[in-house]
């Protein structure tokens, strides 16, 4: 099986089994053509008390900025984080993932750290402010 999901993955390294791509596009940003892709980051169980008894509610889009070997075709994953209630516990969770942890092969130290923040989930204001990159550049909507 081969589908654009797997393509993407494969493409971009991502081994997270909960996220699944369903779109690609370009989109012109500040002047330049971002890759922009498009993927669901699904909650597959309660976190609290791990039942599979989830009311899907809604979702928490963020734009996570991929960075690339090559910086000038910026990568932008459009992530659908599933929001959901647990029927057992009636708890509310939201989907995690560790995305943007696979960057042996950048070198720049800044953009290390600023992928390591992202996957403490950090608020995108603060990592911005910290590394002097514009919110934009990591921009959470
Ligand atoms: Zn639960």
């Amino acid at each position: 099986m081969s589908s654009n999901n797997d393509c993407i993955k494969f493409h971009l390294n991502i081994e997270d089994p909960n996220i699944v791509f369903s779109d690609y596009f370009k989109k012109y940003i500040n002047g330049k053509y971002h890759s922009v892709y498009q993927a669901e980051l699904i909650q597959p169980a309660c976190p609290y008390c791990h039942s599979n008894n989830l009311k899907h509610n809604g979702h928490y889009t963020s734009n996570v900025r991929f960075i690339t070997a090559d910086a000038s075709h910026p990568v932008t994953i459009r992530l659908k984080k599933q929001r959901v209630l647990c029927n057992d516990c009636l708890k509310r969770s939201m989907a995690q993932s560790n995305l943007v942890n696979k960057y042996c092969h950048i070198s720049n130290a800044s953009k290390r750290k600023v992928l390591a923040a992202l996957t403490e989930d950090r608020s995108m204001t603060s990592i911005a402010r910290e590394h002097n990159l514009s919110v934009n550049t990591i921009k959470s909507s």
